[in-house]
């Protein structure tokens, strides 16, 4: 097969040349060359070498005018930056593993070593540099009938592949849910048999992925195929502890971990924000927790948000999630989920929206879309409701803020006005009085301005035996 179209760009020219004049026999590999095929754009070429990579890398460098080539001598690569394209050189190499390690031993070798050495058939296409190839396509391992065919599949033996370097079990299943292709059955298997080698693996990495297969169009997909190949309980137990249906006296409660990777999903065409879908991911992360089989009442998971929310920081200590701002929305999401949909059920009103408009602030955007997402009722009937009122909710939400300015609340008479005031030393009534002004306003008593705040003060402050001090004395 010829590709001389799809590479005009004066690049691969410019690195065809030099390929020829330094007498280096040269590819491009892996993931842009699959891109192609699959009309994905993709800005990161990887380039192999029959030899010295990182020659050839200084030259291009040279000839493009680029500034940055960054060397990594240990590695035998180089990469350069060519406006928002970035080239990585590489060596041909053959790798061999140790057991305990996803680092190889590593040896230059041919083309066909360094194919083999690929994690897929559809990464391990090639195409020819050099002016007697130039736009050659090599596919010793069958990786375009695999691309057609839409397959997941490995150049060589998968258990050895997935247990030298477990971390391509994760990138089957993530590119499984990107591209919408299936795992083989043999490569499946492999995953399945080597799931305990995840631990090698470090937590960072699997990050990395999990976030590429909460990015994608359909992350259940990803979900339960870390399911089904047991790396789910591995790598996040809590969600996968979320499965099942347990029944008693023929009433059982939903499965709620399909429940919440429908929920993931339904979010996914509102919102590309990763946070938010990791939010999704923990909203009823509490629920085995808090499973209760009243009689009368049927299953309930009462408080599962606030134990839900507690959760949180242990989950992302563990999976080195990172513990800052992020891990925060996600708490306040996990806490705030029910929310909305406790307003939807009884008649809206403003001191309820005042009051949640309060606590999720700059977030309330996305609490609503989290909690839209969270009604995967079968009753379709039941399903209008929540989202009529859901349209009245943010209505309503709409005009709280306009009239109130509650979002970003900020006490209209602050702590130190209060002191001057009553001529008071720092102590407990101070903060009685904010609170006391605060939730008059959540409540509608008053507006959120400063005159009616401050004679509200005045007020309230004679129930506790205060009086302000005259400043004409
Ligand atoms: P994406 O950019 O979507 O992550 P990609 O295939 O370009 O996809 P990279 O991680 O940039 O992914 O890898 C580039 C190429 O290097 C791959 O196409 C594959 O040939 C090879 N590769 C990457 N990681 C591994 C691995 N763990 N084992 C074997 N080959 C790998």
């Amino acid at each position: 097969m010829q590709l001389r179209k799809e590479l005009s760009h004066p690049i691969f020219q410019k690195i065809s040349k030099l390929a020829d004049e330094l007498n280096l026999e040269t590819y491009i590999i892996g993931g842009y060359v699959r891109d192609i095929f699959l009309e994905r754009p993709s800005k990161d070429i990887d380039i192999v070498v029959v030899g010295d990579g990182i020659k050839l890398a200084k030259h291009v460098a040279k000839e493009l005018g680029s500034k940055k080539v960054s060397i990594f001598k240990n590695f035998g690569t180089a990469m350069v930056k060519y406006k928002n394209i970035e080239i990585e050189f590489v060596g041909s190499r053959k790798e061999s593993y140790s057991r305990d390690s996803r680092n190889p031993v590593v040896e230059s070798g041919s083309l066909k070593d360094d194919q083999l050495r690929r994690d897929f058939t559809i990464n391990a296409l090639a195409i020819g540099m050099n002016s007697s190839n130039f736009g050659e396509l090599l596919d010793p391992f069958n990786g375009i009938v695999d691309l057609h065919a839409k397959l997941i599949t490995t150049p060589t033996d998968p258990k050895i592949t997935f247990s030298d370097d477990p971390l391509r079990m994760l990138r089957a299943i993530r590119f499984a849910t990107q591209l919408d292709f299936r795992i083989s059955d043999e490569t499946f298997e492999a995953i399945s048999l080597n799931a305990h080698r995840i631990e090698i693996i470090s937590k960072e990495r699997i990050n990395d992925e999990l976030d590429k297969i909460i990015l994608s169009k359909k992350p259940s997909v990803g979900f339960k195929l870390l399911d089904k190949s047991g790396l789910l309980k591995l790598i996040f137990p809590e969600l996968h502890r979320l499965k099942g249906r347990e029944s008693v006296n023929g009433i059982s409660h939903k499965d709620n971990f399909f429940h919440t990777i429908e929920v993931l999903d339904r979010l996914c065409p509102h919102s590309d924000d990763l946070w938010l879908r990791w939010s999704a991911l923990f909203h009823d992360i509490a629920k085995p927790k808090t499973k209760r089989f009243v009689k009368g009442a049927g299953w309930t998971f009462h408080a599962h948000n606030f134990i839900g929310e507690k959760m949180v920081p242990a989950i992302f200590k563990r999976m080195k999630l990172p513990l800052n701002e992020k891990m925060k929305f996600v708490q306040k999401m996990v806490l705030l989920h029910m929310r909305p949909i406790v307003l939807a059920e009884e008649v809206v009103t403003d001191s309820a929206v005042r009051r949640l408009l309060f606590d999720a602030g700059d977030d309330i955007d996305s609490l609503m879309t989290l909690c839209e997402a969270d009604i995967t009722s079968k009753n379709q009937q039941k399903v209008e409701k929540f989202m009529n009122n859901f349209q009245l909710v943010r209505q309503k939400l709409k005009e709280v803020e306009e009239k109130d300015n509650i979002r970003n609340f900020q006490p209209p008479v602050d702590g130190e006005l209060i002191i001057k005031t009553f001529d008071l030393k720092p102590s407990k009534v101070i903060g009685d009085l904010k609170a006391a002004i605060k939730e008059a306003i959540l409540d509608g008593e008053i507006e959120n301005d400063f005159d009616q705040a401050y004679a509200f003060m005045i007020k309230k402050a004679k129930e506790f035996g205060l009086e302000p001090i005259d400043e004409t004395k």
